[in-house]
């Protein structure tokens, strides 16, 4: 059985995508099979993972309108050892199409049931907003990935989003529950960013990944060659920190 996770932040440029491709092949790594969605219509996790968005036949946006399933949309990310359910820009439509379809928010939950038993693991990339698309991802996961950089901002921030994972969890998916708070691009010479952290962990206790994904340039680089850092080069640190956040996150997933 697939275990399902969003990686969800209403802010842009937190490290969404990063770290949802960048999780992806470390899973893959360890010998998970994965599938990774992209929610956003940018298409940064389709192209991060090698995937040329311009020349998809089949994208997230057809299965989300029931015009094809997800066995035949996914395409294998070769070096990457992951299956990738690209996006484009036709998904941006989709938002308004999907307001007409009945069982909107269940979508992706319906389609994703077919292949339950081909994964270990499907990471949803969602985009910068509470959107019906993000409220796709949420109705059919199991729990939330919240990566955020230890800012003061970013605890107002996860106020909202907290809100609308309760919201969801209570009316649309008994399911959905925080995983866990990733902290990302962390600097630990910066005063400030281990103040926050400090206050991560006593608000957020064992909700906060033991992990910590460093700014590191090569994870910046990385998807202009089309890869996940983990790929690129696997010996950065930020590599090494997502490898060994995917075998955190295979250790919370047995204690589910
Ligand atoms: P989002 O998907 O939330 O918009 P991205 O994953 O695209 O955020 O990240 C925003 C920018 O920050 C990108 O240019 C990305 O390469 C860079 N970035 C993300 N994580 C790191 C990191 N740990 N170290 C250095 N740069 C990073
Ligand atoms: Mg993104």
């Amino acid at each position: 059985m697939a275990k399902i996770f969003c990686v969800a932040n209403q802010k842009g440029g937190v490290g969404k995508t990063t770290t949802t491709v960048n999780l992806a092949a470390g899973l893959a790594k360890i010998g998970q099979r994965v599938l990774l969605v992209d929610l956003d219509p940018q298409g940064n996790a389709t192209m991060g993972s090698g995937v040329d968005k311009r020349s998809l036949a089949l994208s997230v946006y057809d299965v989300l309108i029931g015009a094809a399933s997800v066995r035949d949309a996914a395409v294998l990310a070769g070096p990457c050892g992951y299956h990738v359910l690209g996006a484009n820009r036709e998904l941006a439509g989709a938002e308004v199409e999907l307001v007409e379809l009945e069982r909107r928010d269940q979508r992706l939950k319906e389609a994703l049931a077919v292949v339950d038993a081909d994964y270990d693991f499907v990471l949803v990339d969602c985009p910068p907003s509470l959107s019906l698309l993000t409220l796709n991802g949420l109705c059919a996961a199991h729990g939330v990935v919240v990566p955020m950089q230890c800012e003061y901002f970013a605890l107002e921030g996860l106020a909202d989003l907290v809100n609308t994972i309760k919201q969801v969890h209570a009316n649309l998916n008994p399911d959905l529950q925080i995983i866990g708070l990733l902290r990302v691009m962390f600097d630990p010479r910066m005063t400030l960013q281990q103040q926050v952290s400090d206050q991560l962990n006593s608000h957020f206790g064992d909700k906060v990944f033991a992990t910590i994904i460093p700014r590191n340039v090569r994870l910046a680089e990385a998807p202009s060659y089309g890869l996940p850092g983990v790929v690129f080069d696997p010996a950065a640190r930020g590599s090494k920190a997502f490898i060994e956040f995917a075998q955190e996150m295979v250790a919370r997933v047995q204690s589910m």
